[in-house]
């Protein structure tokens, strides 16, 4: 048996035999004559079957971060400066298939040289020219394969075109060569329930069939197991997942204090029918202005909102605001280009030069909110100074809205929770923003996994700064971020006074279970011993020795 090693960004332990992912369409060798029409007809019939099978998955797609990625995906396929490129060298005399080679190469060195964000999206580029490529030549799509029994998918990386399709009843595990803990992998793989491991490179040499188990924790793969330890690996997971569902109710410590463990969502979708949730503890919004010129009416909106508040009734939800720019660009917002986006106008700096979109937006949810009997709290992403969290509640209660706070994403704004909190009734930290800003370490960047890991001292640091200050001021401080899914995190936060933790519907069972297993006072002990920690590693072991 061999043993590999990756980074686990999906919980769960999965053991199937290996399938890969199936390869690229072969590129015919090009014609040395073309008909220019009817080679520029092909392209077009390419494109309008790409998108149209894209935007039927996206439709289709059974959670709102799939959707949103594979929407992404369209609009690449549909952008007209490709198009221009794909004609201009058909007008060289390539046919349909290599002119989308070439013109896709062109995106993928600008998308390479700018780095960050679209640096990551090259994989979904190469994704895109695969697909354009079969259509041309009207092969199968080439993606994810159907062996006819459930497998554990091998790949170098995934595109969401791959991802989002998934199905966790066939697909048990994921373990891929390439890609990072915020990778699109990583997310979907997470909200669909899947384990997965990634960076993984050796995980290539394995051959299709063979027995491999992943465990999604800690990272570890085995290669060349034997029947029985595969199914008793599968049939451990199978009755841990089953423990866990049973087990139902609000958040509490095993001496009861409590802790409201609340969904992250895109929209009603990610509701998953039969979990039942405390709450939703971040709504994020940024789903209804995805794929537009003009952002959603008023009426689009309060629609939008109605049905969410609709499915939670009595029950808290957390809207969070527009977060626009850098890592969610939004092509209606005409913003300008900027050398550093994830440092540039995005979040609530969007308000400073479109005001009418907040104002819109806040009207919008003061209207569904007063429809229903839904808790409506409402809160700002990118907040950096106490002046921006003041400005942003006077708006809240100028539309009647009661409950407003500020998520903490910035160093600036821990470093001054407390007098951040003078004017808001909540903080949320968002670990994913407030990991990237503290390392200065783009949260897309796979490579930096070490830096944006939340067991990171000056993190915690930073965490514990924000609930002592809620703390003080009697207001609560929950965590939306990520690192709020990872059980033994989860201790750590209520240790240092998070009153709330909010996560992937599918993750709660496991943070609920780990609270239920351990005081309030054990948590606060972990805690210090977290905090007293040099290092990452240091840090986990206080927790789990
Ligand atoms: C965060 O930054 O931790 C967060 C929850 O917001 P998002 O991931 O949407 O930026
Ligand atoms: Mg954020």
């Amino acid at each position: 048996m061999a043993d590999l090693q990756g980074i686990g960004v999906s919980p769960g332990r999965a053991a199937g035999p290996v399938h890969r992912l199936a390869p690229p369409p072969p590129l015919p060798p090009a014609p040395a004559v073309i008909d220019i029409d009817a080679e520029r007809s092909r392209a077009r019939a390419a494109v309008a079957t790409v998108t149209s099978a894209l935007s039927e998955r996206a439709d289709a797609a059974a959670d709102a971060t799939a959707a949103e990625v594979l929407r992404a995906q369209v609009l690449m396929a549909a952008d007209e400066t490709l198009l221009d490129a794909v004609d201009t060298a058909i007008d060289g005399g390539a046919d349909a298939p290599h002119a989308f080679v070439a013109a896709l190469a062109e995106h993928r060195a600008a998308f390479e040289a700018a780095g960050g964000y679209l640096a990551e999206r090259v994989s979904d580029l190469d994704d895109l020219r695969d697909r354009l490529v079969a259509a041309c030549l009207g092969l199968p799509m080439p993606g994810v394969p159907s062996p006819g029994h459930p497998f554990i998918l091998v790949a170098r990386d995934l595109a969401p075109a791959d991802t989002a399709g998934l199905d966790p009843s066939v697909v048990l595990g994921l373990i891929t060569a390439e890609g990072g803990p915020t990778s699109h992998t990583a997310i979907l793989a997470r909200t669909l329930g899947i384990p997965a491991v990634v960076r993984c490179g050796a995980v290539l040499d394995i051959a299709d069939g063979v027995l491999v188990s992943l465990d999604g924790s800690s990272g570890a793969v085995a290669a060349g197991l034997s029947d029985a330890s595969a199914k008793s690996v599968n049939d451990a997971q199978r009755a841990l997942l089953d423990r866990r569902s049973a087990s139902a109710g609000p958040g509490a410590t095993a001496d009861g204090h409590p802790v409201a463990l609340l969904a992250n969502i895109g929209s009603a979708r990610d509701l998953p029918a039969g979990v039942d949730v405390e709450g939703v503890g971040l709504f994020r919004t940024e789903l209804l202005y995805l794929d537009r010129t003009e952002p959603p009416s008023f009426e689009e909106q309060v629609a939008a909102y109605q049905q969410v508040f609709a499915a939670l009734p009595g029950r808290k939800v957390v809207v969070r605001t527009l977060d626009a720019g850098a890592d969610k660009p939004l092509p209606f917002l005409r913003l300008a280009d900027e050398p550093n986006p994830a440092l540039g106008i995005r979040g609530l700096r969007v308000a400073r030069a479109t005001p009418a979109v907040l104002d819109t937006q806040l009207s919008a949810i003061a209207a569904a909110a007063a429809a229903s009997t839904a808790d409506v709290w409402v809160m700002a992403p990118m907040v950096a100074t106490a002046a921006e969290a003041a400005a942003f509640a006077a708006s809240c209660r100028d539309h009647g809205l009661r409950t407003a706070g500020v998520m903490i994403e910035v160093p600036a704004a821990a470093l001054r929770a407390g007098t951040v909190l003078r004017d808001v009734d909540f903080l949320s930290i968002g670990t994913n923003d407030l990991s990237q800003y503290t390392f200065a370490a783009d949260r897309m960047c796979g490579d930096l996994a070490d830096l944006l890991d939340p067991w990171q001292p000056a993190l915690i640091s930073l965490i514990a700064a924000c609930a002592t200050a809620g703390r003080e001021a009697g207001k609560p401080v929950g965590v939306c971020g990520e690192s709020a899914a990872d059980p033994d995190f989860a201790l750590v936060l209520v240790g240092l006074g998070i009153t709330s933790l909010s996560m992937a519907a599918r993750s709660i069972p496991a943070v609920r279970e780990a609270l239920a297993a351990h005081t309030h006072d054990e948590c606060v002990q972990f805690a210090k011993a977290a905090l007293a920690a040099d290092t990452p590693t240091a840090a986990r072991a206080a927790v789990r020795p």
